[in-house]
């Protein structure tokens, strides 16, 4: 029998009211390690209610005092950093290494977050008309709702509840079904660190459970992350509904090669930003496009760099490079884009299918080369370590492939060209650009400012975008007299 998930709602631990469950695999072993609630409306408008409920009281504490509670996490989250680790890769499968700097991305949040603060502050301007003072103050929007994928199962929801809780909302994580345990142990520390009662609350489930959060009259702002499809329509739903939303979406992510890059660079960075966390991280290099003669050298290194590269069950173990897939039939489902290829009349440089010792979901690095944009390896998300390579003459051409993508996450480039860099951050039409970066994921202080069907929504997530989404504002205008004199508008006169 294994361990059931609880939901945290209003400060305690609890089952779920359901009889529907899924279970939650070891992706490293093949083994069922927890079974998680699917739960149902009675769950989730009690999560929502505890949140409302302890909004009035949290939204008046001192800012200063909500930053102290992030304070007293960053400190216990560090004291946990080994564990939660741990936590990430049985549940997940990345890698040990993968799974301390996706906690070390995490505190880096909760840093950002102690000092709201000092970013929270209006403006004010004196005298802006004859004897009256305007000033600009931020509120919090209420009770904001955060949904989560299975690739970053500490880090993006810690992208979302530090920075909304420190602006005085509560918030009710809805994390992915198939990563329970790290959102759980999340909301742990969160009560360990003096967070009151409903402040914070996890609620386990999947789609009906979201439908129910979205359709909560008492739900103010979601913020989600995960793939293009959901996205769109929790977008087009909350903002329906009233709501404020910013949903983050897939993504294909190129990665151009001049012939001026550093040789060893480019292939070390590419082979790490294509196949580390297995290929499923939504800033992850999907398709390279090496520019003129740098093709042919490029594949022979970035394969057999590939080849080396040591694939096996991550949980407890320190000495691999590319951990399992979340689930099987996610191995299938990217196996098939492979054969797909092949059809397509792509060259199959190294395939990574083969098989492997234990009941794990595992998939070694492949590499598909020319492939056309049209392809399907070229057009769709894989989000598994497969890297296409579109070959191209010239930067401008590899530059236009990125006009008829459908998504516009992230992009680098790798040459010693200023000239080259600068034409590629101009014109390439995605949000987050790295030059001589493989993986050009923003930090805490920045926002994750995807393009096209990789977002919807007006304000992003982290950052100071994050403080904008999870506040509004209130502008005051000010007039003190002297004496009860005859009125005269100050302000609306010509
Ligand atoms: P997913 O879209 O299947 O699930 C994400 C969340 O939505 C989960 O909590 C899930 O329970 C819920 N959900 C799933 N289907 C739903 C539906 N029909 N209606 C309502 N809710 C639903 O994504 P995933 O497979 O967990 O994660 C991988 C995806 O996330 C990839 O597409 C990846 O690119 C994307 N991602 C994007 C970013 C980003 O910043 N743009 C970051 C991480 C992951």
């Amino acid at each position: 029998m294994s361990t059931e998930v609880l939901n945290l709602i209003d400060g305690n631990f609890t089952s779920a009211r359901t009889d529907r469950f899924e279970e939650v695999f070891n992706p490293s072993t093949g083994e069922v390690i927890a079974k998680v609630p699917l739960s149902g409306q009675f769950d989730s408008t009690a999560a929502v209610q505890a949140a409302r409920l302890a909004l009035p009281s949290w939204s008046k504490t001192p800012i200063i005092d909500r930053a102290r509670v992030m304070f007293r996490y960053r400190e216990l989250l560090e004291r946990h950093r080994e564990e939660l680790a741990c936590l990430i890769t049985r549940e997940n499968g990345k890698t040990l290494a993968e799974s301390r700097a996706e906690v070390r991305r995490g505190i880096e949040v909760v840093e950002f977050a102690c000092g709201i603060p000092s970013l929270f502050a209006g403006q004010t301007l004196a005298n802006i008309a004859e004897g009256v003072d305007a000033d600009v103050m931020r509120y919090p929007v209420g009770v904001c709702v955060g949904i989560t994928p299975y690739n970053f199962p500490v880090m993006v929801p810690m992208w979302m509840f530090p920075i909304a809780l420190v602006c005085g909302n509560t918030f009710v994580l809805k994390p992915s079904e198939k990563v329970p345990l790290s959102a759980a142990r999340l909301g742990d520390l969160l009560l360990q660190a003096d967070c009151p009662a409903g402040v914070f609350n996890v609620l386990n489930g999947g789609r009906e459970c979201v439908d129910d959060l979205i359709a909560n009259p008492d739900v103010a702002a979601i913020s989600f992350v995960g793939s293009t499809p959901v996205a769109k329509s929790i977008y087009q739903q909350g903002t329906s509904a009233g709501k404020r939303v910013q949903a983050a979406g897939g993504a294909k992510n190129f990665c151009i090669v001049m012939p001026d890059a550093d040789p060893d660079l480019a292939v070390q960075a590419l082979a790490a930003a294509s196949f580390g966390c297995g290929g499923q991280r939504c800033m992850a290099t999907s398709i390279t496009v090496p520019v003129g003669n740098v093709a042919d050298s490029l594949v022979k290194q970035l394969s057999e760099h590939a080849q080396s590269l040591r694939v096996g069950p991550t949980d407890g173990k320190e000495n691999v490079d590319l951990g399992p897939l979340i689930r099987r039939q996610h191995v299938e489902r990217v196996s098939a884009f492979i054969d797909v290829a092949s059809h397509e009349g792509a060259t199959v440089t190294l395939d990574g299918r083969r098989s492997f010792a234990g009941d794990g979901f595992f998939l070694g690095p492949s590499i598909i080369d020319a492939v056309s944009p049209n392809m399907s390896v070229a057009r769709e998300e894989i989000f598994g370590p497969v890297l296409s390579v579109i070959r191209a003459a010239s930067l401008d051409e590899a530059l236009q492939l990125s006009q008829s993508c459908e998504f516009g996450n992230g992009a680098s480039i790798f040459t010693s060209s200023g000239y080259a860099a600068r034409q590629f951050r101009e014109h390439f039409n995605a949000g987050m650009i790295g030059i001589n970066v493989g993986v050009p994921a923003p930090m805490a202080w920045f926002p994750f400012t995807g393009w096209n069907h990789s977002f919807f929504g007006d304000l992003h997530i982290q950052g100071q975008e994050g403080i904008q989404f999870y506040t509004r504002q209130k502008v005051t205008l000010t007039r003190w007299t002297p004496s009860s004199g005859e009125y005269h508008d100050p302000v609306w006169k010509a």
